[in-house]
C-alpha cells in the first residue's frame, strides 16, 4: 500500500515509521521545514526510544521517505493519513480544528485518483463527516472516502504500542474504505490483533471515552490519596489492594501530582464540551478536570510545608520536568504549574531532565539546569521529585542527603519511603497518599 502521513509529531512519525516496517510505502509530510530538514538528514526531531532505528531500517530500505510537499506526497497514495495537532482551542476548551480542516482542504485540492482520507488525529465527534464535507467543496469531481482511525499509542513506548496494540479503532462509511484500512492493518490482523470496525461517530468517539476514563482512574486515586493522607492510611497498599481485583486491574492507579501530557487534559476539556454543546453534560468529566487542577496545587502547599512555609532564600532542585519518563514531551506536564509557582514565591530553582531541556528551556524561565540529580541536590534545601525517570529511582540517598544545605525530600512519585528516607538522613520526608516525617 501507498501511505500518504500528514504530521511528523508524536503520533504521525511513530505510525509512518511503522506502517513502512510492515512494508508499505510510506511518504511523512510536514509543513515545518526545521523537522523535514532533520528528517532527511536521519535526525529524529522528537525523543522516542527505538524510534532512530526502526526510522534508519526503513528509509534505508526505500520504502519511507520525508517532504514539505503534500502534492507529491499523496500523488499515488491509497490513503492519506492527518496527524496533525488538535490543541485546546483558547478560551473555551474545544478541540481546536484549524490544522485538521487545513491539511484536509490541501489534500482535497491536490489529489487526482480514489483514495481514503484518514484522520488519525483525535478529532470531537462530527469532525470526520466535516472533512468529508471540507473535501467535496474543495474538489467535487474527487473520489474519496473518509475514515476515522483513532491512535492509543503511548509516548515512551509508542513503538511497541503500535505494533501490539490491544486494538485497533476504524469507523468507515463504505465497504471501499473499510478493504483499503483491512490491507494496511493487515500485518497486524494476521497476528491477531483485535480490529474494531465500526461507523465514523462512535470510532471518533470511543478515542475520547477511553481517554477520559484513563484521566478519572488517575484522578480517582489521587483523590483516595488525599484522603488516605488524613485518615492515616498508605495509598500504595490501597491501590495493590484495589487493582488485584481482576474489575479494577493495576494500570492507571498511581497516585501521582496529577496527570498531565499532550492528550487527556486537552481530551477531557474537550469531551466536556461536547457534551456541553449537545445538552448531556459530562459531569464526571468536569469534576475530574477540577480535581486535577486542585491536585496541583496541592502539591504546591506540600512543598510549601516541607520547607517551613516560606521558599523566600530556599534552593530547591527537581528531578524530572517532562509529563512523564522516556519522552521529551512538555506539554501540560505537572512541573510548568509547580516550578514557576515555587520560582514565584522567592526559591532558587534548579531542574535536572535526561530529555526535558531542550523543550524546558524555554517553558520554565528563571531556573537553573543540571546534567545529573547530585549536582542539582548539592547544597539544596528541598529535593522534588516530579518525573519518575528510571535515572532517579535508585539514588544514593544517603550520599544526596549528606551533600544538601537541608535534607528535605518530596516524592510525588511515591519512588521511595519514610523509611528510606530517615535510614538515608533525611530531616522530611513527603510523598503521596502516605505518612511522612518532619
Ligand atoms: P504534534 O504537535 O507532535 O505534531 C503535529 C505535527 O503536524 C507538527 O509537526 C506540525 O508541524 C504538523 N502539521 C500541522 N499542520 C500540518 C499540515 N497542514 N501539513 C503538514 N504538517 C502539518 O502532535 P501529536 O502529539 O503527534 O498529536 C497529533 C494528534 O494525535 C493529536 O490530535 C493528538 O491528540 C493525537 N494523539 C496524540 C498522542 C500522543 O501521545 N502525542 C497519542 C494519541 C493521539
Amino acid at each position: 500500500m501507498k501511505i500518504a502521513m500528514i504530521g511528523t509529531g508524536y503520533v504521525g512519525l511513530v505510525s509512518g515509521v511503522c506502517f513502512s516496517d510492515f512494508g508499505h510505502e510510506v511518504v511523512c509530510v510536514d509543513k515545518d521545514p526545521r523537522k523535514i530538514e532533520m528528517l532527511e538528514s536521519g535526525e529524529v526531531p522528537i525523543y522516542e526510544p527505538g524510534l532512530d532505528l526502526l526510522m534508519a531500517k526503513n528509509v534505508d530500505a526505500g520504502r519511507l521517505t520525508f517532504t514539505l510537499d503534500l502534492a507529491e506526497a499523496i500523488k499515488d497514495a491509497d490513503a492519506v493519513f492527518i496527524a496533525v495537532g488538535t490543541p485546546t482551542r483558547r478560551g473555551d476548551g474545544h478541540a481546536d480544528l484549524t490544522y485538521v480542516m487545513a491539511a484536509a482542504e490541501e489534500i482535497a485540492k491536490a489529489a487526482d485518483h480514489y483514495m481514503v482520507i484518514v484522520t488519525k488525529s483525535t478529532v470531537p465527534v462530527g469532525t470526520n463527516a466535516k472533512v468529508r464535507e471540507v473535501v467535496a467543496a474543495a474538489n467535487p469531481d474527487l473520489d474519496f472516502d473518509v475514515a476515522s482511525n483513532p491512535e492509543f499509542l503511548r509516548e515512551g513506548a509508542a513503538i511497541d504500542d503500535f505494533m501490539k496494540p490491544d486494538r485497533v479503532v476504524v469507523g468507515v462509511e463504505t465497504d471501499r474504505a473499510a478493504q483499503v484500512m483491512a490491507d494496511i492493518y493487515r500485518p497486524l490482523y494476521l497476528r491477531d490483533f483485535p480490529i474494531v470496525t465500526t461507523d465514523l461517530e462512535s470510532a471518533e468517539m470511543i478515542k475520547y471515552a477511553a481517554n477520559a476514563f484513563l484521566a478519572t482512574k488517575i484522578t480517582f486515586i489521587n483523590e483516595i490519596a488525599a484522603l488516605c493522607e488524613k485518615v492515616g492510611a498508605d495509598v500504595k497498599q490501597v491501590s495493590k489492594g484495589m487493582g488485584l481485583d481482576g474489575r479494577i486491574g493495576n494500570k492507571f492507579l498511581h497516585a501521582g501530582p496529577g496527570y498531565g501530557g499532550s492528550c487527556f487534559p486537552k481530551d477531557t476539556k474537550a469531551l466536556a464540551r461536547i457534551g456541553q454543546d449537545h445538552a448531556s453534560p459530562m459531569v464526571i468529566t468536569e469534576a475530574v478536570i477540577k480535581i486535577n487542577e486542585d491536585v496541583k496545587r496541592r502539591m504546591f502547599d506540600k512543598l510549601l510545608d516541607l520547607v517551613g512555609g516560606s521558599f523566600n532564600g530556599k534552593t530547591v532542585a527537581v528531578l524530572g520536568v517532562t509529563f512523564k519518563p522516556n519522552t521529551d514531551d512538555m506539554r501540560d506536564a505537572p512541573s510548568l504549574t509547580i516550578v514557576p509557582a515555587m520560582v514565584g514565591a522567592g526559591a532558587e530553582v534548579r531542574v535536572t531532565d535526561p530529555q526535558g531541556k531542550r523543550e524546558g528551556e524555554a517553558l520554565l524561565p528563571g531556573v537553573q539546569w543540571y546534567d545529573d540529580p547530585y549536582a542539582a541536590a548539592k547544597d539544596a534545601d528541598l529535593l522534588v521529585i516530579l518525573t519518575e525517570w528510571n535515572e532517579f529511582r535508585a539514588l544514593d540517598l544517603k550520599r544526596v542527603s549528606a551533600s544538601m544545605n537541608d535534607a528535605r525530600l518530596a516524592d510525588l512519585r511515591n519512588i521511595y519511603s519514610s523509611r528510606d528516607a530517615k535510614e538515608a538522613g533525611f530531616v522530611a520526608y513527603d510523598s503521596i497518599g502516605r505518612a511522612g516525617f518532619g
